[in-house]
């Protein structure tokens, strides 16, 4: 398959940047350079550490979001947040990697998992990477990287979207209009994409069928993006 061009949107000054080049822009940015100077003016006291983390398709590249996370709320925040922002279908478990160990909701003892209910600031640090598994069935795996660590106002929500990729284009298999139905099937092989005049005539039925939605776990298991 072709490699896919992926461009996303900058959400403090909406332009739109590839992804290699976004992640150097959001430092540069002088609309987000302002609004967190100006949130920061007089406000010694209310500061606290926030990660920019790139999170990713570990698979799927092409699905990527750039968030600013607070340093210290703990791990199933972080993964409530991805399941409804990306992921969620029908309340599969899921678990997070780092350094080697293994984080869930309900850890079971006997694989020496670790509870998601501990600070991000006690298991993260600039530099590092770390993933994400949604799902143990038909799994969803993305890639985290914490890019950098940031004093910020403390107010607000404890994680905002700092970018994100624009829907990616996919093309019917079957005669090259855009895609706006998946097959569930002949996705493994990636063969699922379907235009609307196509999908009502694919062999697999329209059982099968789910639409292309935004998120790397696109055409998996019964996600709708809902
Ligand atoms: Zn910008
Ligand atoms: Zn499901
Ligand atoms: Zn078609
Ligand atoms: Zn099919």
């Amino acid at each position: 398959m072709a490699r896919i061009q992926s461009t996303g949107k900058c959400c403090f000054c909406s332009s739109t940047f590839n992804k290699s080049a976004m992640t150097r822009h959001l430092k540069s940015c002088k609309e987000r350079e302002a609004k967190w100077k100006s949130s920061l003016e007089n406000n010694e006291k209310h500061r606290t550490k926030f990660f920019h983390l790139l999170v990713e398709g570990r698979y799927l590249p092409e699905y990527w979001m750039h968030l600013l996370v607070k340093a210290n709320i703990t791990l199933d925040k972080l993964d409530t947040y991805l399941r409804d922002i990306w992921l969620e279908c029908c309340g599969h478990l899921s678990a997070f990697t780092i350094e080697d160990r293994t984080y869930t909701f309900t850890p079971f003892g006997e694989y020496e998992e670790k509870s998601m209910r501990i600070k991000l600031n006690e298991v993260l640090s600039p530099g590092m990477k770390f993933y994400y598994e949604y799902d143990f069935g038909t799994t969803t795996h993305l890639t985290l990287k914490v890019i950098s660590e940031i004093e910020l106002n403390a107010k607000g929500k404890f994680i905002r979207i700092m970018a994100r990729n624009d829907p990616p284009e996919r093309n019917c298999v079957v005669c090259g209009k855009p895609a706006t139905q998946v097959c569930v099937h002949c996705i493994r092989e990636g063969m699922g994409w379907l235009c609307d005049e196509c999908a009502p005539k694919h062999k697999c039925g329209e059982d099968m069928l789910l639409p292309v939605v935004n998120s790397p776990r696109v055409g998996k298991c019964g996600y709708t993006g809902d």
